[in-house]
């Protein structure tokens, strides 16, 4: 059994200016180079490069909220994976629920994503989870398994080994509500145990809980033994929280 380091990503959405973002980055010094978690940041485009010159040298990395899944060429207001990573960036968010519901990412997209995420060497954040609406007829499981069923068939099992899986439950996102650390658990399991079917190295992949995660509830939840870390929202934009919830991890 190998222990899985802990990871908290930050992910800003579209908020945020030059002005302002110097101030949070400034305040996150404070996070890295700790012992036990990795810490990225994940700012809109136009801030890549600003929070990459910003957090040099203070253990903290950098990543995008989304990537194209097409290489380069005609595809007017996209970024590739490749330019991800000549701005510095190690990461990338795919598939987030915001994603999916505003912007129509089908499974075939994100999984697409992912791919092209992978080839580029950057390393995929792959988000999953329930509405309200399918937790409540009962589909929780069916439907995370069947978003995760989709990246597995077209990377395979052994590629598969390199995505982070964020399971993010539409309704905890930004609404306060956090998933209670026995649900999280119960569900991170189920995506371990689902992975390990499908052929994955499912030991080794670090599942991380998002959903209104804030300095209050982390410390609970990150001690549950198949959550690996968080993929914070609203917490990641005032640096005392985003510090506080790195430090209980
Ligand atoms: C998110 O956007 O991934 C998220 C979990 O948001 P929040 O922490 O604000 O719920």
């Amino acid at each position: 059994f190998k222990v899985r380091k802990k990871l908290v990503v930050g992910n800003w959405k579209m908020n945020g200016g030059l002005k302002r973002n110097a101030a949070l980055l400034a305040g996150l010094a404070a996070c890295g180079n700790r012992e036990g978690v990795d810490v990225v940041v994940c700012p809109p485009y136009p801030y890549l490069a600003q929070a990459v010159a910003a957090v040099k040298g203070a253990g903290v990395a950098v990543g995008g909220q989304d990537l194209c899944a097409f290489k380069d060429g005609a595809y007017t207001g996209e970024v590739s994976a490749s330019m991800l990573l000549d701005l510095g960036c190690a990461w990338v968010i795919v598939g987030h629920s915001e994603r999916r519901s505003l912007f129509g990412e089908a499974d075939a997209v994100v999984a697409a994503k992912v791919q092209a995420a992978l080839d580029a060497g950057l390393s995929p954040i792959l988000c999953v989870g329930e509405s309200l609406a399918q937790r409540e007829a009962g589909e929780a499981e069916a439907v995370v398994c069947s978003q995760l069923d989709h990246v597995v068939d077209v990377l395979g099992a052994e590629r598969f080994a390199g995505v982070v899986v964020a399971y993010e439950p539409v309704w905890a996102i930004g609404t306060g509500k956090t998933a209670s650390p026995e649900q999280a658990q119960g569900m991170h399991r189920e995506i371990r145990m689902h992975l390990e079917r499908r052929g994955v190295a499912a030991e080794g992949v670090k599942i991380l809980y998002g959903g209104s995660v804030t300095a209050a509830n982390a410390s609970q939840l990150f001690a549950e033994p198949d959550i690996d870390g968080a993929l914070v929202g609203g917490a990641s934009l005032v640096a005392d929280s985003f510090s506080s919830i790195c430090a209980a991890a």
